[in-house]
């Protein structure tokens, strides 16, 4: 865990360095255009072949979805991770690059994808509606979920941390106690840190961790908790302000949520996550979101066919 999260840390500092000499402050980390000072070029992001021969048989969304658009659910405000460029309205980070690569072996190329942004609380609503048909956003798998939707994956193993101000006593979830804490409703770190045992004054929810880091800058609220691979996009955004504790108290596994019961959409999903952790497009995608540093990236996780 260690040094995966040394190698993200770093990662991030590059990427947001370059965003912001790019685009701003709300640059896209993603982008391909993006140039960093001494003018060389951000590790360029995979093409995904457009798999034409896709069988969608036992597959109701699939079947559903033959001759129109994909619609995936990911999240807007998270550099590296989903994020959409507020200006060109542009997505990018690893959670769409591992979208993108699942829709082209799933036959959907760029222009049949409909990124929408849904926030943590409404994924499993907005899965078992409808309303999208596959979700990459950061999205835990665990057994509670598992009642309600599908996952394909893990793709990625991320862990909680916390985000407190540079000159802020906090080193790790002990020192929690009477403080005042904000996560997101319907996220595993706000469950979690609203467990007795760190003795928090107030877990405040918020819709989205950007609004919790408004707090943590206004001062409302003494840190902000969720996976560290978010955390890091804001600490970066932030530099010399806040700072991300880095003493990780749980394993976040990331999956593609999808329908609970299309098993066949499921083993699609995992296939294509297999086959593009294998011809290198995962570790590509990482090294030109995650990872712009050049730091190694992790070893993909085992895809748990359950
Ligand atoms: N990975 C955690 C979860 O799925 C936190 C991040 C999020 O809210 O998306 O709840």
């Amino acid at each position: 865990m260690k040094l995966r999260n040394t190698a993200i840390a770093a990662a991030l500092t590059l990427t947001l360095a370059v965003t912001a000499t790019a685009c701003g402050k709300s640059g896209n980390p993603g982008d391909q255009s993006d140039k960093a000072d001494d003018g060389t070029s951000s590790p360029e992001l995979p093409k995904y072949p457009v798999n034409t021969s896709v069988d969608v048989e036992g597959s109701s969304v699939l079947e559903k979805l033959k001759g129109k658009k994909i619609t995936i659910g990911t999240k807007a405000d998270q550099p590296g991770l989903g994020f959409e460029n507020p200006s060109t309205k542009k997505r990018s980070g690893f959670d769409v690059e591992i979208a993108r690569m699942i829709a082209a072996d799933l036959g959907f190329d760029e222009d049949h994808i409909t990124f929408k942004t849904v926030p943590s609380e409404a994924r499993e609503t907005q899965l078992a509606s409808g309303g999208v048909d596959l979700y990459v956003g950061t999205y835990t798998i665990n057994d509670e979920r598992k009642k309600q939707v599908g996952f394909g994956g893990p793709y990625y193993v991320a862990g909680q941390d916390l985000l407190v101000k540079a000159d802020s006593s906090i080193k790790g979830p002990d020192d929690l106690k009477g403080k005042k804490v904000c996560s997101v409703t319907g996220s595993t770190p706000l469950q979690r840190i609203k467990e007795p045992k760190y003795g928090v004054a107030e877990a405040k929810a918020q819709q989205g961790y950007q609004l919790c880091v408004q707090d943590l800058v206004n001062g409302t609220v003494d840190a902000v908790t969720t996976d560290d691979s978010i955390l890091k996009g804001y600490a970066a955004e932030n530099k010399g302000a806040l700072k991300v504790v880095g003493s990780t108290f749980s394993e976040e596994p990331y999956g593609v949520g999808l329908k609970k019961d299309d098993k066949v959409l499921r083993e699609a999903v995992n296939n294509a996550l297999e086959a593009h952790m294998k011809n290198g497009d995962w570790k590509k995608a990482y090294d030109a979101t995650l990872g712009l540093s050049g730091a190694a990236a992790p070893t993909p996780p085992a895809v748990d066919r359950y």
